[in-house]
């Protein structure tokens, strides 16, 4: 990951991301490419309105696996599980070099989330950093946080189901988007007020 947008993830969530009484020395490591660098900062920020500043839950590892980004933490509860699952099912569908939509695609035997444009793994070196998207972290934050309020244990069941209120789409295909979030956040409003769907 790009140096600068790791720096800026550790300093905006230091207190997930390292241990009370960590040496300055001790930096934590991103495995993954800065497509996702949203998706984690959404995340990250969930977890921290979930724990609160003064929490033992801790991030020990992110990193891609399987072209899905995991990342992994103790301490957290129900909530904070699925804020990451919902993330992991989320990075199937945006491309972890740019950040745009994507899908899983085979790339020399390696399974990766890409999307049109860098669906050929050589194209690495091209993509520029680009700083963070604000409205995109804020409408993702938004949309998994009433997702999780309104599903409560069904919540990383419901995003991986087909919506036909969602045009077929199932809504982790479509949270890696600033659009999309807002579909499934009005969605969401309307089964709040009973409207049927
Ligand atoms: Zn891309």
């Amino acid at each position: 990951m790009d140096n600068f947008t790791e720096r800026r993830l550790a300093s905006n969530y230091r207190t997930l991301l390292f241990r009370r009484n960590a040496s300055d020395q001790e930096i934590f490591g991103f495995e993954c490419m800065d497509g996702w660098s949203d998706l984690i900062e959404g995340s990250l920020q969930l977890i921290q309105r979930y724990v609160g500043l003064a929490s033992d839950v801790k991030i020990t590892q992110v990193k891609e696996k399987f072209g899905l980004l995991r990342i992994y933490q103790r301490g957290g509860e129900e909530k904070v599980c699925q804020v990451l699952d919902i993330c992991e099912l989320v990075s199937s569908c945006v491309c972890e070099l740019c950040g745009k939509s994507g899908n899983l695609t085979m790339s020399d035997g390696w399974i990766l989330a890409r999307c049109d444009k860098h669906g050929d793994s050589s194209h690495m070196e091209l993509v520029e950093s680009q700083s963070a998207d604000e409205r995109y972290i804020g409408s993702y934050v938004r949309s998994v946080d009433s997702i999780l309020s309104f599903f409560g244990a069904d919540a990383v069941r419901w995003v991986q189901q087909e919506s036909i209120a969602l045009g077929g789409k199932r809504p982790c295909e479509i949270l890696g988007t600033e659009d999309g979030c807002q579909a499934v956040y009005k969605l969401l409003k309307r089964l709040e007020h009973g409207v049927g769907v």
